[in-house]
């Protein structure tokens, strides 16, 4: 019986594809291969992957339409991979529901981890509905979602509300990239303005100190740059 994770890897780029295939397979996943838009539809619809690599730049279709197709109909994880750079397509691509968004050209084992990250945070978000109780550790950060209290390496780190709001946001959506509208509606229940980004960014540098990530460190917090945030190890 084969209970490989299944990743279905849409990419018309002959070199990009076997490279990712191989990649894949030689980590111990199934992978399953599309080179447009519309067989892409129908290997997602025969397969159900566990996840989907997707690019965007695809000859029958852009990348952005599969990406509405899949969110129709379910939370698959998708991975974005493009030559695109702009800010403004990867916040166009994370508010259509994509998980992440790596640009070409990539790193084997950068790919690699945004993968293991997307796997771990769809196994945890298909536990929705349940109430966040418990707790939440990564490394030597614990969050105790009951008491709404933070450790790291066992002492209390001291937030304050919105610093705890929106820790926890991103714990919850663990290995997910956040833009910074979608982390402001959460926390704030507000409209994305200048101002909000101003203090979120605020914020998320309290955060990052009290965590004693040092400016730059991709630890807990990972900045995308005019885009938003993710939390991975
Ligand atoms: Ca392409």
């Amino acid at each position: 019986m084969n209970n490989k994770y299944k990743i279905l890897v849409i990419e018309d780029d002959v070199n990009i594809r076997t490279l990712v295939s191989t990649m894949l397979e030689a980590n111990g996943y199934q992978a399953i291969l599309a080179e447009t838009c519309s067989a892409a539809r129908i290997m997602y619809d025969s397969y159900v992957p566990d996840l989907i690599i997707l690019d965007l730049g695809l000859p029958d279709a852009d990348g952005m339409e599969l990406l509405k197709y899949v969110r129709c109909a379910s939370l698959t994880p998708i991975i974005v991979l493009s030559a695109r750079t702009d800010e403004r397509d990867k916040v166009l691509a994370l508010d259509l529901g994509a998980n992440d968004y790596v640009t070409k050209p990539f790193g084997e084992g950068e790919l690699l981890a945004r993968v293991r990250a997307s796997l771990r945070n769809s196994r945890h978000s298909s536990d929705e509905g349940r109430l966040p109780g418990g707790r939440f550790s990564l490394g030597d950060l614990i969050i105790d979602y009951d008491a709404r209290r933070v450790f790291l390496c066992d002492s209390e780190i001291k937030l304050t509300q919105t610093e705890y709001n929106i820790l926890a946001y991103l714990s919850e959506h663990c290995g997910k990239m956040l833009t910074y509208s979608a982390i402001i509606k959460a926390v704030w229940g507000g409209h994305t303005e200048e101002g909000s980004i101003k203090k979120l960014q605020v914020n998320m540098a309290n955060i990052r100190k009290k965590l004693g990530i040092k400016p730059g460190e991709a630890k807990y917090i990972i900045n995308e740059l005019g885009v938003g945030y993710r939390m991975d190890g």
